[in-house]
């Protein structure tokens, strides 16, 4: 048996990492405790998060992410990610 792990090159890698399909029927907005905000003063519509969100619910809307919060589940990826530090997590309820 070869030990060896063979890497994909990014080139080689699918386009996103998670299924649209299962997405669609879970909303995971239920488990979010932290909400992300977007200060478009900031965003230069760069469209990573929308790349990384692992729900894949950023939403492209006149070349600006607009994020479904029902189907965000507050993980803070997109805030990580921003370039410009354009995405807030604040605490749910406040
Ligand atoms: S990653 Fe940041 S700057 Fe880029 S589109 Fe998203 S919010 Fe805007
Ligand atoms: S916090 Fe950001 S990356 Fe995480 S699910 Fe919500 S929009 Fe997507």
């Amino acid at each position: 048996m070869d030990d060896e792990i063979k890497y994909k090159n990014v080139k080689e890698l699918p386009p996103m990492t998670v299924s649209t399909g299962l997405m669609l029927v879970n909303k995971t907005g239920s488990w979010r405790s932290l909400r992300p905000i977007i200060d478009e003063d900031k965003c230069i519509s760069c469209m990573i998060c929308w790349k990384y969100c692992p729900e894949a619910c950023i939403d492209i809307v006149d070349d600006k992410p607009v994020i479904n919060l029902d189907y965000c589940k507050g993980c803070a990826i997109c805030a990580e990610e921003c370039p410009k530090e354009a995405i807030e997590m604040l605490e749910e309820g406040k």
